[in-house]
């Protein structure tokens, strides 16, 4: 949402949206210092909220230093020591979007503290998965770093961006699975639709790519519809939509629909 216009708060209240909830994410540039990182997490759980709120809408956030940005290891470190600062702010769901981008070691590594911060700090999490390089590939590194956790409860842990490929895995193994969508690239309406027709929507939900990319916030609900228009009940409509993000997400205490 710290990409969009207002325009797009009125329209995904208009469209019955009840809450946003907005990872931390790759800025469209690398941030040069610590400091870039503390402004942008005061913007998540400050201004941001702010913002939405004059909309009428609840605006909850995940808090990490993303995957794209985690190859300078030492960065990564001064980043994370102010992350539990921001963890008890009102709005902050867990700790996302974490995970790969190019599968490289460092990483793995980064990935694995941030991990242990969300185990020490009891947080939910939210992964991404790689787009560019090997899916799948990273999507198995990444199952394998939270299942050598003891402390991790995959019940509490979303795996997102998954495709065709890479949905049975994370399923089994006993995560969350969200698919990402976007107009025409990647995982469109329509493939995840093929998705759920074929897993089925347990522990399976949808959110909406939202940057300064090509991206539509309301793809959520234009799903629905499109659901709708291949015979899906409404009742099927709503538990993906809404009851799956509102099981997952209530785990969080913080997590309230008025
Ligand atoms: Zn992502």
């Amino acid at each position: 949402m710290v990409s969009r216009v207002t325009d797009d708060y009125q329209d995904m209240v208009t469209a019955g949206c009840m809450a946003v909830c907005e990872p931390a994410f790759w800025a469209g540039y690398d941030r040069s210092s610590v400091a870039g990182f503390h402004d942008y997490f005061c913007q998540l759980t400050d201004y941001e909220p702010r913002r939405a709120a004059k909309f009428g809408l609840p605006h909850y956030c995940w808090l990490c230093l993303n995957p794209k940005e985690s190859e300078d290891v030492v960065f990564a470190q001064e980043v994370l020591a102010i992350l539990p600062g921001f963890l008890g702010r009102p709005n902050v769901l867990g700790i996302g979007e974490i995970g790969l981008n190019k599968n490289s070691r460092n990483e793995l590594k980064v990935l694995e503290q941030h991990v242990d911060l969300a185990a020490r700090h009891q947080q939910l999490i939210l992964v991404h998965t790689p787009h560019l390089e090997d899916k799948h590939k990273g999507t198995r590194l990444t199952l394998d770093v939270l299942r050598a956790d003891s402390r991790i409860r995959p019940e509490r842990v979303i795996i997102d961006h998954v495709e065709e490929h890479t949905v049975q895995m994370v399923l089994d193994a006993g995560f969350w699975a969200g698919m990402t969508l976007y107009p025409e690239t990647k995982c469109t309406p329509a493939r995840a639709i093929d998705i759920l027709d074929r897993y089925g929507p347990e522990r399976l939900w949808l959110n909406s790519a939202c940057d300064w990319g090509v991206s539509v916030p309301l793809i959520v609900p234009r799903t629905g519809l499109e659901m709708r228009r291949r015979g899906h009940r409404p009742e099927a409509v709503d538990r993906v939509l809404y009851q799956n993000p509102v099981e997952f997400l209530s785990q969080c205490p913080k997590f309230k629909l008025s």
